[in-house]
């Protein structure tokens, strides 16, 4: 066996988990490395914590004369925790977290240190943002990117590091971030939500959209993922015959963890409890190695920057516990790939979630109208939903037959159906007192019953109504959630102001009553929705068709996905909700387009390089074996060798041509490279890569594997499948 390959296997037989030291209640731990309102209230004066309180509440400014009272409170708590360092922590569109730390620790004279951290550094900072992505905002000799405290999201100590999340922005103002627009998009839902909220309830004064992520992973040894250059370098394997057994017996779904799985998982869930992310669920996946973790939802920003901590000390933590965390949509050919379901809802802050049905049948009235605008929302921008999940890697996996199509559509089960039918019944202008009771008696106070039993949940669906919230389900797992939550709640917000002025015109208009309006304009939302409801199996090939025929988007790939972004339509929804700018959109489109190319490109060349330095030369060294064995039967049998030798030169001949074809296939990738390489066009050149790059991966892998069949197995010098996936 080749000798890496080897020495990482061996190492895995002298693994043990890790002892993890449980607390007697986790709930003790929760939060306990976060500036949250218990530590505030100890150390902050009276005046800054009511201004910080403000602050997360209603959004007002943080008095400068105020900030230098938090940070100090904030750094003195920092310091009893053990922090020796500060950094401004922000969600570049890279697609990870960036962080840059300085030390409290500064000189005051020339004998004097101190331990400083002042209101300025807390509120705003420059760190040197020359090379984050700025789509060609931010001109780089001005190379100037602000960070701005978001205190609507705690400070946590990770480390020895006090980190303090915040926006980034171009020295303009524009968003360099994921977080920026989010927090615009959470600002006009609450806005536009109380509004209609408003019509059932006089006193919501704020709604807030609330996040629950599912996030799914693999873990794969250290030693062995480090032995495999694709998956080191690209995150997930360009090359290898699937195993033998994959998942076809389904046994490790909700399977019992492995020893020093649970280990891991118990170490992070641990770890997350302390930074206040409130993880509640862990399983194993459909696919071995595969492992789902998902918390308790929150308030929209907070679940946002909660999963990419969490992202982020995944990999940390699994350091100790030698894995590897491969967060790629698809990293394993032939084996279910992972993804991250957003489920998404809104509740006031009278405790109410405006997507569950409520007791009686004017809460049913309220669920119905934001379950009905919701479904309109998706339905007028499907194609601007399936953007806002785009990237290289989610390409493999929507419309694998594991995931949701590329078809963006509703599911909402058969009993809502029923009722929706129902309410497409209802009579055009004001409604008589017995239509309005059977409505109530019949319909709408109905819901809560026959929500109870609703278990038929339709697993194909991309946007899936379950119960008390949507779950959008073709979000990528290596995804920031910021960019789909983004778009969800602004265009729901968008709909609900439409949906406000249309009940206000015909209540002021019509003299129609608040109910008649309502039950009126949600009539009109049902039949001219109905395109995007689908209740069938997504994943099947009939869908496709019907959903060609409905006029519904199929965008297979990212550029194509990513088209809409310029559209008129998209550019004007952003600026009149005040979210994003033209040169905001725009530059995000640069951004998507240059990482899905260069993606493409590290994998194009990856994959050159492992086929013909790894798997050409193992062939020929393989080959030269058994030429030296028929050389020997030559000698022993004379003529009559070739009797006995016919199946070694079949191999022979069979290594020479798929020798031949990977070969060329390299060659004409590289080509095809260098074409796409000269192109200037942003646009054009993610086309090329994805329309004349990319194919080429397929063929060539297609080779490789087949000769991992052939050689044998003491020479593959790649760790192989059914290693990575079934050692543990
Ligand atoms: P599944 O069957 O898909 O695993 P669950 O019903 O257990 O789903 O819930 C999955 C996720 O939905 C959890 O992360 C949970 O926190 C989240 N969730 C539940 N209610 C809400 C809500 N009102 N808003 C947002 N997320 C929610
Ligand atoms: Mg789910």
């Amino acid at each position: 066996m080749s000798t890496l390959r080897f020495e990482a296997l061996k190492e895995i037989f002298n693994r043990k988990p890790i002892k993890i030291k449980e607390p007697e209640r986790r709930s003790e731990l929760f939060g306990t490395n976060v500036f949250n309102e218990a530590s505030m209230r100890q150390y902050l004066t009276k005046e800054a914590y009511k201004n910080v309180m403000d602050a997360i509440e209603s959004g007002k400014k943080i008095e400068r004369r105020v900030s230098d009272h938090i940070s100090t409170g904030m750094k003195e708590w920092a310091i009893s925790k053990g922090a020796t360092h500060y950094t401004h922590w922000f969600q570049p569109l890279t697609g990870t977290t960036a962080e840059k730390h300085d030390a409290f620790f500064d000189t005051e004279g020339e004998a004097n240190a101190i331990e400083k951290f002042g209101g300025s550094t807390l509120v705003q900072q420059e760190p040197d943002a020359s090379s984050f992505p700025s789509g060609g905002i931010r001109n780089t000799f001005e190379a100037r990117g602000y960070t701005a405290w978001d205190p609507t999201s705690p400070a946590f100590i990770w480390g020895t590091t006090l980190c303090i999340p915040t926006i980034f922005v171009s020295y303009t103002g524009e968003a360099l971030d994921f977080k920026t627009p989010l927090l615009r998009a959470l600002q006009s839902v609450d806005h536009a939500a109380t509004a209609v909220a408003k019509y059932f309830d006089k006193n919501v004064t704020k709604v807030t959209a609330t996040l629950g992520w599912e996030q799914e992973y693999f873990l794969i040894d250290s030693a062995l993922a480090a032995t495999r250059p694709d998956l080191t370098l690209a995150g997930r394997t360009l090359l290898g015959h699937g195993p033998a057994k994959g998942q076809q017996l389904d046994d490790h779904y909700f399977g019992s963890i492995p020893t020093r799985v649970l280990s891991y998982i118990r170490d992070l869930e641990i770890e997350s409890i302390k930074l206040g992310i409130p993880v509640k669920t862990r399983h194993n996946e459909v696919a071995p190695n595969q492992f789902e973790l998902a918390p308790i939802f929150e308030e929209g920003n907070l679940a946002v920057d909660h999963n990419s901590l969490l992202m982020d000390i995944m990999s940390k933590i699994a350091e100790k516990h030698h894995f590897k965390v491969v967060l790629h949509e698809k990293p394993f050919k032939g084996i279910n790939g992972s993804g991250k379901h957003n489920n998404w809802s809104l509740a006031t802050n009278t405790g109410t979630n405006l997507l569950a049905p409520g007791s009686t049948p004017m809460k049913n009235l309220q669920f119905l109208t934001f379950f009905i605008n919701s479904i309109k929302a998706v339905h007028d921008n499907e194609e601007l939903l399936r953007a806002s999940i785009a990237s290289a890697s989610n390409d493999h996996r929507l419309g694998a037959q594991e995931a949701p199509p590329a078809i963006i559509s509703a599911f909402i089960g058969s009993q809502l159906t029923d009722v929706l039918d129902e309410l497409e019944k209802v009579t055009d202008g004001k409604l008589s007192p017995q239509e309005k009771t059977d409505l109530k008696l019949n319909v709408v106070g109905k819901i809560p019953e026959i929500l109870l039993d609703n278990t038929d949940r339709n697993r194909t669906s991309s946007f899936a109504f379950t119960g008390n919230k949507f779950e959008f389900r073709a979000v990528g797992s290596t995804a920031n959630c910021g960019n789909p939550m983004t778009v969800i709640n602004t265009i729901v917000a968008k709909q609900l102001k439409e949906f406000k002025v249309e009940v206000d015109e015909l209540i002021k208009g019509k003299k129609m009553k608040k109910d008649d309006a309502i039950f009126n304009v949600l009539r009109e939302y049902i039949k001219k929705s109905k395109k995007i409801r689908f209740e069938g199996d997504g994943y099947s090939e009939a869908w496709e068709k019907e959903a060609e025929k409905r006029g519904l988007s199929n965008n297979k790939t990212t550029p194509q996905a990513l088209k809409v972004l310029n559209s008129k339509k998209t550019v004007a929804l952003f600026e009149e909700l005040k979210v994003m700018n033209t040169i905001e959109l725009e530059a995000r489109h640069e951004i998507a387009l240059e990482d899905y190319t260069m993606r493409i490109q590290i994998e194009s060349r990856i994959l050159g390089d492992i086929a013909r330095n790894h798997i050409i030369p193992t062939a020929v060294r393989y080959q030269n074996i058994l030429i030296e064995n028929v050389e020997g039967l030559k000698h022993i049998y004379n003529e009559d060798f070739k009797k006995h030798s016919e199946e070694q030169l079949d191999i022979i001949e069979s290594i020479s041509a798929h020798i031949a074809k990977i070969n060329s296939g390299v060659k004409k990738m590289i080509d095809a490279r260098k074409v796409a390489n000269k192109l200037e066009d942003i646009e054009e050149k993610a086309f090329a890569y994805c329309d004349d790059v990319k194919p080429y991966f397929d063929d060539i892998r297609y080779h490789c594997d087949k000769l991992e069949l052939l050689v044998d197995d003491e020479l593959w010098p790649l760790t192989k499948y059914r290693e990575l996936l079934f050692t543990r």
